[in-house]
């Protein structure tokens, strides 16, 4: 069985890693590797965590073009050649990037079966987030097999009629990679980013990120003025790695150039934001990747965004709505670090037991054997 494995930016890594390393040990399985270079920066380090050799990458070519339409038909045409290079049983993407759609697409049209990890988030809002609730739509239509990773997921998929023996509810991987990578880090890590020896180990730490598009402006602009203010009170430190978005550097530039206990660290590699999430209170943030974290380390999150896909961290207590309220993101840190709150929540992980990657190995080589992938694609 040969596999080809498609990434471009940062979480894709991070979630497709342990898939690589799954697929990799077993036998009878080739596994090869696109790298679209989306996050050509973000991802330093990150392909030699998890062991990861590119067969195919993108070059510049792609970060070149103009528009995401032109980022997204560069990227389908390089990732068809590559597929038609020689014969493939399964293309995978995970998520709902650019690289994911562009593959997605590239493995349909070559009549390659499409097996997509993370399957099945919905805001039902396209245009929150924008574009990656239609690209996750587009990716659905796209495959052959579809790796859920909760029930609600799996329901979604159901109820748009994707039928029930093609979706798999494996947990998510995000769970395997952090297991991962805190057991290499070990308790005595030192980190990689000399900054991160200046964070005052006597207050206590508010993990913050902030990045998506339809944040940017006056939404961003009240979730900054709100960190702030929380490093004002005194008792706290606030850690923000600024996304390399020139749009985003600029707003917390602008809000928390000079705020006291906010320390503006660069994108931090990965071992050590997971080392950071070791240490937090809180997290305040908008991403994705970091909701489905805050439960395998029994923190609690602040989401900054209207909607979210992954209503699980909200149903099982780790989670809160928050949007851009300046007084709700004060007040939940401050609550969440006083004194009578616990730091961690000893509840059980949404996102299941860490052991999602192998899951997906087994489904990929089982459904190659025993129903001939050719024939699933046709
Ligand atoms: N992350 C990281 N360094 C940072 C910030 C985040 O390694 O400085 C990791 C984080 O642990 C998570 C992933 O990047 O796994 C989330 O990426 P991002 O927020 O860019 O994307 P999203 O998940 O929203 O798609």
């Amino acid at each position: 069985m040969r596999v080809l494995i498609a990434f471009g930016t940062r979480p894709e890594i991070i979630k497709l890693g342990p898939v690589w390393q799954a697929l990799k040990k077993r036998d009878g399985v080739t596994v090869d590797a696109f790298w679209t270079g989306q996050h050509l920066e973000l991802a330093d380090g990150l392909l030699d965590l998890f062991d990861i050799k590119a067969t195919f990458k993108s070059g510049r070519s792609v970060m070149q073009q103009p528009g995401l339409a032109s980022k997204f038909g560069e990227m389908t045409g390089q990732i068809e050649r590559a597929l038609q290079s020689r014969r493939y049983d399964w293309i995978v993407v995970q998520g709902d990037t650019a690289t994911a759609t562009a593959a997605a697409m590239a493995g349909f049209l070559c009549r390659v079966p499409v097996a997509h990890v993370e399957a099945g988030l919905r805001t039902n809002d396209l245009q929150s987030p924008w574009p990656e609730e239609f690209n996750r739509r587009v990716i659905t239509v796209a495959s052959t097999l579809h790796f859920a990773p909760t029930a609600c997921a799996a329901d979604n998929l159901r109820k748009e009629n994707i039928p029930a023996d093609s979706i798999r509810e494996v947990g998510n991987t995000v769970v395997d990679a952090l297991l991962y990578t805190r057991k290499r880090l070990g308790p005595d890590y030192r980190p990689i980013e000399p900054a991160l020896a200046a964070l005052p180990a006597d207050k206590k730490l508010v993990l913050a990120t902030t990045h998506r598009r339809e944040n940017i402006g006056e939404p961003m602009r009240n979730v900054l003025r709100a960190l702030r203010t929380i490093g004002n009170d005194g008792d706290k430190v606030v850690a923000l790695p600024v996304h390399l978005n020139p749009a985003v550097r600029k707003q917390v530039l602008d809000v928390l150039g000079d705020a006291p206990n906010v320390h503006l660290l660069p994108p931090l590699q990965y071992p050590d934001f997971v080392h950071l999430l070791s240490r937090a209170w809180c997290i305040v943030s908008d991403s994705g990747g970091v909701q489905e974290e805050a439960p395998t380390f029994g923190l609690q999150i602040l989401i900054t965004r209207d909607t979210t896909e992954r209503p699980e961290v909200v149903e099982a207590g780790f989670g809160r709505l928050v949007a851009s309220d300046y007084d709700a993101i004060v007040a939940g840190v401050r609550e969440l670090t006083s004194a009578s709150a616990p730091r961690l929540l000893a509840k059980s992980n949404p996102f299941g037991a860490g052991d999602a990657g192998e899951r997906i190995a087994d489904e990929l080589i089982a459904r190659a054997l025993t129903v001939g992938v050719t024939d699933m694609a046709a």
